[in-house]
């Protein structure tokens, strides 16, 4: 037995504690990635639950999942589309566009042409995620968005953080070159519409950058790099599959990277990387500091014996010898410990595969 657990009222906690340091600016919740691996449909009647009627997506199947529990609610496609049929269904949901470039602006102005309605859009500015989104230079084509379309309405505009984790220059920089865009757009006497540039990290760490609206994914989950008063959503529930003792001497897992110096009670937990137990990623970018970085962090866990856990009755019991496939065996030596009792392991909501999400 296994299942990934969500406890709801953990979910609800966060949306209260996010919606009070909101205060005015809406939040849009973003449910990307299936609902950032939780599904769509639970956690969006939760944000609505709370109020929140102001959801982003990247696919459309996930917004016919919101739209299907609230025919009114606000939901941005934060990929711009420019597929005919796509750009249809996108209308037929009323769904927001986004619109990053000219090409966006004219194949999503002739479907709604044809199809005598009016898009409601929002412009991203690319101001340095290198993704979707017009230059900040690029004010002409923008302003032309507002001006030269007559099936777009523009109701907001928005930029994306690509370091809010980090030092804060870089962030400031982004905001300083939305705010040119902003300003030109002003100056060229036309209305923007909401204005909105913070992710999780930004928006807890910089509130004063909230603008005319937040966009919250990870931090809805809890699950954000810095101190706040969020508590982590999930939680990997399996019944421990069997208890027994090894003699000194023996070993666990492949290339028997555990030995016993003296006689251990362990555990085996029908949970492994498989399931998203461990699976670390961002190993994708080879940038000198970035590799200084992760060999400090392997030293760091290396000098501070940095264990992995399984927690059974309340206690740790450290991870022994590689964690397998689709199994982990933890020492237990010290914990009243049984087959079928409970061991919860920590795996990452976006990570998770291969066993039922349970929200209760
Ligand atoms: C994913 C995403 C967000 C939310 O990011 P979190 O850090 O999870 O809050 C906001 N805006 C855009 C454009 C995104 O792609």
């Amino acid at each position: 037995m296994k299942a990934y657990i969500v406890e709801k009222k953990t979910v609800l906690h966060n949306l209260e504690y996010l919606l009070n340091k909101a205060g005015t600016a809406p939040i849009w919740a973003v449910l990307k990635g299936n609902g950032y691996g939780l599904g769509v449909a639970p956690m969006a009647e939760l944000c609505l639950q709370k109020g929140i009627r102001r959801f982003a997506v990247t696919e459309l199947e996930e917004a016919a999942v919101i739209r299907e529990q609230d025919r009114d609610a606000q939901i941005l496609c934060l990929r711009p589309l420019t597929e005919p049929a796509e750009l249809k269904r996108l209308l037929e949901l009323d769904v927001i566009a986004t619109v990053g470039a000219t090409e966006h602006a004219a194949a999503l102005n002739s479907v709604a042409a044809q199809m005598d309605t009016v898009a409601e859009v929002h412009v991203k500015v690319d101001t340095g995620m290198g993704r979707y989104g017009f230059l900040p230079n690029e004010t002409e084509k923008i302003l032309d968005i507002y001006r030269y379309h007559d099936h777009l309405a523009v109701s907001g505009i928005y930029t994306h953080f690509h370091t809010a984790f980090g030092k804060e220059k870089h962030t400031a920089r982004q905001v300083e070159l939305f705010h040119s865009v902003l300003d030109a757009i002003a100056g060229a006497g036309i209305e923007s519409g909401r204005c909105h540039c913070c992710n999780s990290h930004a928006f807890l760490r910089f509130p004063e950058w909230k603008m005319e609206g937040v966009r919250l994914g990870s931090a809805i989950l809890g699950r954000v790099r810095v101190r706040s008063g969020l508590r982590k959503v999930g939680i990997c529930e399996a019944a421990v599959d069997e208890v027994r003792w090894l003699p000194t001497g023996h070993t666990t897992g492949y290339g028997a990277a555990w030995r016993a110096k003296k006689p251990t009670k362990i555990a085996v937990i029908p949970v492994g990387w498989y399931h998203g137990f461990t699976t670390e990623y961002g190993h994708d970018i080879f940038r000198f500091r970035d590799c200084l970085r992760d060999l400090l962090g392997a030293l760091k866990r290396m000098v501070f014996r940095k264990k992995l856990y399984v927690n059974i009755g309340g206690k740790k019991c450290p991870v022994l010898g590689h964690v397998g496939m689709l199994h982990t065996v933890c020492d237990v030596s010290k914990v009243k410990c049984a087959p079928g009792d409970k061991a919860t392991v920590e795996i990452s909501p976006v990570q998770v595969r291969g066993m039922d999400i349970v929200f209760r």
